[in-house]
């Protein structure tokens, strides 16, 4: 087993626009979720740094990406969550070019960690999100978080239904369980990203 590189995040930095991320180089991994999915709680679990990603919250910081890098070399981004009805069609729509330019241009990146509620998941922009991926050959792995909402058998259940929805696309998605607050599912989705990271 590698060394754990998560617990030596620190924020970096808040990027408006794809012009304002930092050079293309390293290896960088996304986070992406639907707003309210659990995205921030599972980057502050995976890091063990508790309020890290709090600062996407920040007001005025929600629409950005926001940076997190463990060394010279590694980082997370975190991108907006989406999916909120009061955000106009525009918004949304600029949103959609970003992540869409995101995921075509940015060379550096080496997965995405996609981040559903296990209630809720696979909904229409989801969807889109794995085909844009997809399209881009952009390595993906579904997080279904608060994984404790659910009883067992219901768990797997959905956890089935997810991989064989998801099943056309080979090997460049891969999905599992994972709870924030059973702190459940970590070394799975850190043995994913160690992977990307090549640590
Ligand atoms: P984000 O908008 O995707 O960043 O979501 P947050 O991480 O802020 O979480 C949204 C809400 O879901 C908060 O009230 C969290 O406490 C709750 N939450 C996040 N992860 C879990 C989990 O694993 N289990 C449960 N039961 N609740 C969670």
């Amino acid at each position: 087993m590698s060394a754990c590189i998560y617990n030596q995040a620190n924020y970096l930095k808040s990027a408006p626009t794809l012009d304002d991320l930092p050079a293309d180089e390293g290896y960088e991994v996304a986070f992406i979720g639907r707003s309210n999915a659990g995205k921030s709680s599972a980057i502050n679990v995976i890091t063990n740094i508790k309020g890290l990603a709090r600062v996407s919250k920040t007001p005025g910081r929600t629409q950005c990406m926001n940076l997190f890098s463990m060394d010279d070399e590694r980082s997370i981004v975190d991108l907006p969550g989406y999916g909120y009805a009061k955000v106009p069609l525009t918004i949304k729509q600029r949103w959609e070019k970003a992540i869409n330019q995101y995921l075509q241009k940015r060379q550096c990146l080496r997965g995405l960690i996609l981040v559903m509620d296990i209630r809720h998941p696979l909904k229409e922009l989801d969807m889109h999100l794995i085909e844009w991926a997809m399209a881009c050959k952009v390595p993906t792995h579904v997080l279904l978080t608060k994984a404790d909402k659910l009883k067992n058998n219901e768990l797997k259940k959905t956890l089935r239904d997810v991989e064989s929805e998801l099943s056309g696309y080979g090997d460049l998605i891969t999905t599992q369980s994972f709870s924030a607050l059973q702190r459940s599912g970590i070394d799975e989705v850190r043995a994913v990203l160690d992977q990307w990271y090549e640590v």
